[in-house]
């Protein structure tokens, strides 16, 4: 009688492993006692075919993922006497791994900073200070003159942080030591949030942002708003004031920024304005630092998280309020590994919480401002700049058959001219780096291509740095020096066609030789904070930056009385149905640079396009009429947010390879389709798949890259045709084959 022998087990753990499988994985609880009662959420060790992984676990019940309960093995022990994961947290990540139809593992191991992931004891999160003791107090009058001495009457009043004692003392180490030995002083752990500033006002909220600031504190439980202001309308003046109410009645604030406006200055101001400590998560910090924060949070010791896309997994204990600022930023969207969206996320979490949730931008996404629409969300507007500031004036150049030299016409040549010997300063916007998109041979028409990512039927040209004379991929990195002659022709009549920041650069420096000119791109400012150097460093003396995106955002700029954007053109003619929207929202944003403080701001647009609806609607109503437009054909052609997405990618050496498991994963989702669902004659399928199809990028890096494309008008058929189909798409022997990649709601197909 076997099963009397080999008795089922009543109790297993259910795991959550960080491997690419749909399921959990089944354990035997250890024999012994401490380690032996696990709960939902705790981290526990187990055994994985020869290796050793620390995983959660997330169910704990009657076996049920393996076949065979004798094959059972034992997990090793659980990590920490509490569960790490529980309540909203960890109802949010399931409810996450279901969304984006991910492994519940993987999940926890994005959400989790790498050393907890990785098994390591949650943090100390205190600071150490230092006091005297009784008999330190008794003796200190006695102390000789010496450091000693002048430590012990720092601490004469209160216990002092070490940072502080950093500031007050040099060597004061060596005297804390000595007073130790005579049993004169101790160190005692101290929460770290011991000290902060004191709150500084800041200025008195106008009618606008004080209408939106009364709404939201009036807001109770889950309540979204759209805080849709133009540049320099006090946004971040709303949010300070919802999120000192909140500290107010004892509750936590999360503020999500995109990375790039993760700045000193941002900290600094919160920091000065709330009197509390500010915890920043970004990707400059170390594994370590974000594993304190992580549990800072986890003890319900911190108030206030301003951080970057990952900070939205942080546990809120005393939760009061979530801020997402510039809600439009693609950065919220991790574009690797667990597909998530942080804003998304965000308004799942404080949902779950019962807590308010503002998004701020002068740009709503559309799927934001459709929510407006549809009276999902309290739509809060701040139409004027606050203080002293105007809205730009924006003009059109019109550079058809104009002359134009390294990218510039010679009007926009003039007004920079202009606007230096006015005594203001000059943004030249191009989003493109490098010294020129193309290499030419003006005797036989070759151009320079990337080995690694063109096909015969799709070339990728490599872009000229380094004044002409480097060559490099940037969709793949690769580089190589140019050629000296064409390698077709053997002719030396190699060109640089067009023109990047780097050759706008050399121009304008060329031109105007008396001012600075300083570049601002990927190329120079790779560092997290080398943005806010540059800036810092150009100071408020006349003088031109030129660079891409990367100054839409940044520190303000007062003395900038020019905004000078050329080469928007191939962004009005992109195949990808977001690029209008990620046009206008760029052109707002860099445009919004001009005239900050009480100088009047001017914008100019170069195009060859100047009749083109998307300009003539942004310049003639703005980004709220350029908004109304594109949404309504957003809904006329069934695209998001009146439709719901997913993309299933896949890449592989051999493009047929990556087809055949696209084919395979089709017929899966083929098979699930409801036939109930069958649309009549001229209606819409509950699901349509389309693909196999090429990427947008045929072939990157040596890779052939496919993919198909889901679409449902409601999300449910979607989900479903997902759940059901996923299994076997997991299983499939062609799934072996290939990198592959579900994106629920991607940003860029
Ligand atoms: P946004 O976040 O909308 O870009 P900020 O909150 O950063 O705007 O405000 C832009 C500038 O205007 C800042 O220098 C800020 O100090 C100032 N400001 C904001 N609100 C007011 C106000 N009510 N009165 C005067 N100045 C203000
Ligand atoms: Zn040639
Ligand atoms: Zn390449």
């Amino acid at each position: 009688m076997p099963e009397a022998l080999f008795p089922p087990p009543s109790t297993v753990w259910r795991v959550a492993l960080p491997l690419p499988l749909p399921r959990l994985f089944d354990y035997l609880p250890p024999a012994s006692q401490a380690d032996g009662d696990a709960a939902v959420g705790h981290r526990v060790r187990v055994p994985f075919g020869r290796r050793e992984l620390v995983g959660v676990v997330a169910e704990v019940g009657a076996p049920e993922y393996e076949a065979d309960p004798a094959a059972l093995k034992t997990a090793l022990g659980r990590i920490d006497a509490d569960p790490l994961l529980h309540g909203e947290l960890f109802d949010s990540l399931r409810w996450l791994a279901r969304y984006t139809h991910a492994p519940l593992g993987e999940v926890l191991a994005t959400a989790l900073p790498g050393p907890l992931r990785h098994g390591e004891p949650l943090p100390d999160t205190h600071a150490w200070a230092w006091c005297l003791t009784e008999a330190g107090r008794t003796d200190r009058e006695g102390l000789r003159a010496g450091r000693p001495r002048r430590l012990a009457d720092l601490l004469q009043d209160a216990p002092l942080d070490e940072d502080r004692l950093d500031e007050a003392l040099d060597d004061w180490r060596s005297a804390a030591r000595a007073l130790a030995k005579r049993g004169l002083a101790e160190r005692i752990a101290v929460p770290a949030s011991a000290h902060a500033p004191a709150p500084r006002p800041g200025p008195a909220l106008n009618e606008e942002q004080q209408d939106a600031v009364d709404t939201v504190l009036a807001a109770d439980g889950f309540v979204p708003f759209l805080l849709d202001g133009v540049t320099g309308s006090g946004k971040t003046e709303v949010y300070l004031h919802a999120i000192a109410d909140c500290l107010a009645r004892g509750k936590q604030a999360l503020v999500l920024v995109p990375e790039i406006g993760l700045t000193p200055q941002t900290l600094a101001r919160f920091r000065a304005r709330l009197g509390v400590p500010i915890h920043a998560l970004h990707s400059g910090l170390s594994d370590g630092e974000r594993a304190r924060t992580w549990a800072a949070f986890a003890r319900g010791e911190a108030r206030v998280a301003v951080g970057t896309r990952s900070a939205v997994f942080l546990p809120l204990l005393q939760p009061g309020l979530i801020v997402i600022d510039e809600e439009h930023d693609g950065s919220f969207k991790q574009q690797d590994g667990i597909r998530y969206h942080a804003r998304d996320f965000a308004l799942v979490r404080a949902k779950a919480l019962n807590i308010p949730i503002l998004l701020g931008s002068a740009t709503p996404s559309l799927e934001s401002l459709r929510n407006v629409q549809a009276g999902r969300y309290g739509h809060l507007r701040l139409q004027r700049r606050a203080g002293q500031a105007q809205a730009p004036q924006v003009r059109v150049v019109d550079v058809r058959k104009r002359p134009i030299e390294a990218g510039l016409s010679p009007e926009l040549v003039d007004a920079i001219a202009q606007g230096l010997h006015a005594g203001g300063q000059v943004l030249v916007f191009k989003n493109r780096r490098g010294y020129a998109p193309v290499l030419l041979c003006h005797d036989c028409g070759w151009t320079a291509h990337c080995p690694r990512c063109s096909t015969p039927l799709k070339g990728t040209p490599m872009t000229v740095h380094g004044g002409g004379r480097r060559l490099q991929c940037h969709h793949c990195g690769t580089r190589r020096p140019a050629p000296n002659a064409c390698p077709d022709c053997g002719g030396l009549a190699l060109q640089s066609q067009g023109a990047g920041t780097e050759r706008i650069e050399e121009s304008l420096s060329a031109r105007f030789p008396d001012y600075p000119v300083r570049r601002i791109d990927r190329g120079t400012t790779q560092r997290r904070d080398a943005l806010e150097q540059h800036l810092a460093e150009f100071g408020t003396a006349p003088g031109i930056l030129v660079g891409t995106q990367m100054l839409a955002k940044g520190h303000d700029l007062p003395n900038l009385t020019l905004v000078a954007v050329v080469g928007i053109d191939e962004g009005l003619f992109s195949a990808d149905f977001r690029a209008p929207e990620k046009l206008a929202q760029l052109l707002i944003q860099v445009a919004g640079r001009a005239g900050r403080a009480d100088k009047l701001g001017q914008v100019l647009l170069q195009t060859h396009h100047p009749e083109h609806p998307l300009l003539h609607t942004l310049l003639t109503g703005g980004y709220a009429a350029f908004a109304e437009t594109e949404l309504a054909q957003r809904e006329a052609a069934d695209f998001p947010p009146f439709a719901h997405m997913a993309l299933l990618r896949a890449e592989a050496q051999d493009v047929d390879v990556a087809n055949a498991f696209l084919a395979k994963a089709r017929r899966e989702l083929d098979a699930f389709a409801d036939p109930r669902r069958r649309p009549a004659p001229g209606q819409r399928p509950a699901l349509e798949i389309n693909g196999p199809l090429p990427a947008p990028m045929p072939r990157r890096a040596g890779y052939q890259r496919a993919q198909l494309i889901l679409t449902a008008l409601e999300r449910r058929h979607l989900h479903a045709a997902l759940d059901a189909a996923l299994p076997a798409i997991y299983a499939c022997p062609e799934a072996r084959k290939v990198r592959w990649s579900l994106d629920v709601d991607p940003i860029d197909l």
